[in-house]
């Protein structure tokens, strides 16, 4: 399980006061659960996934999975793919591999399940964004990892590839079980996704609204129950969701 208590966390402002990013966030993720997390621009939701993965760990908190400190073994995608430009497709999902030989079929076995299986030798410069993002998230899965973080990694694609790639997303999720942390500012596609969502106020950030999602799956951001319930909790809470992405962003990709 992980668990997350984080008193305070500030950045050194320029004129020499502190940001205070998060204060008195607290959350918990069970073993296997698709959570979300939705906040406003600005709110920490980056802030909190570096302190969970310990790229910072400046902070006056804790965060333990299975009461531990987190040390490796988590899998993580960012909004852009960050793939190596040198690296074949199949090198760039081995590159987090510990045992790069013996990840190999795994590898090659999660690009398949991409539909990346006529691409494995090729360089991603030559890829779509789509499809480098479908590496990436191979990449995310392959060390079979018990803790998945993800920061808004589907934003700024097309509908239906944006659709495409979280249905895959589950897909993986359903067979392996890892527990993910999904940030997002977009409701619908919260609410499509996770388990449970957990809605996070402006800065400094902390949890102000936790709710479970029942809706059957498999779900799509654009399913009548999704958008129904959206409505419901836009009339419920207008001022707690004020300043997110409620609708569908244009089609720039
Ligand atoms: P979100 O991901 O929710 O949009 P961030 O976690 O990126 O928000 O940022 C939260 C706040 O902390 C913002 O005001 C941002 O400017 C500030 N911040 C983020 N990273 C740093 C940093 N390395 N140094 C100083 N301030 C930062
Ligand atoms: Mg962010």
């Amino acid at each position: 399980m992980l668990e997350i208590d984080i008193a305070r966390k500030t950045y050194p402002d320029r004129g020499g006061r502190s940001h205070v990013a998060l204060q008195g966030l607290r959350l918990a993720a069970w073993p296997g659960e698709f959570l979300c997390l939705v906040g406003p621009s600005g709110c920490g939701k980056s802030t909190l996934l570096n302190l969970i993965i310990g790229l910072d760990r400046d902070m006056d908190g804790r965060v333990t999975l299975d009461g531990r400190v987190p040390d490796k073994g988590i899998g993580v995608m960012f909004q852009e793919p960050r793939l190596m430009p040198w690296l074949t497709v199949l090198d760039n999902v081995l590159l987090v591999a510990d045992d790069p030989q013996q990840a190999r079929p795994r590898a090659i076995e999660l690009l398949r399940a991409m539909e990346l299986g006529d691409v494995l030798h090729t360089y991603p410069g030559r890829l779509s964004g789509g499809m480098q993002r479908r590496v990436a998230l191979a990449r995310a899965f392959v060390i079979e990892p018990p803790l998945l973080l993800m920061d808004e990694p589907f934003v700024s694609l097309d509908a239906p590839t944006a659709d495409r790639l979280r249905s895959m997303l589950v897909d993986l999720w359903q067979r392996r079980r890892s527990t993910i942390v999904f940030v997002t500012h977009d409701l619908r596609e919260a609410l499509a996704l996770a388990d449970r969502v957990c809605f996070l106020s402006a800065a400094p950030g902390r949890v102000v609204l936790e709710m479970p999602v029942e809706l059957p799956r498999p779900r799509a951001p654009n399913d009548v129950a999704v958008l129904e319930l959206q409505a419901r909790l836009l009339a419920q809470h207008p001022d707690l969701l004020a300043g997110l992405v409620t609708t569908e962003p244009p089609n720039d990709a």
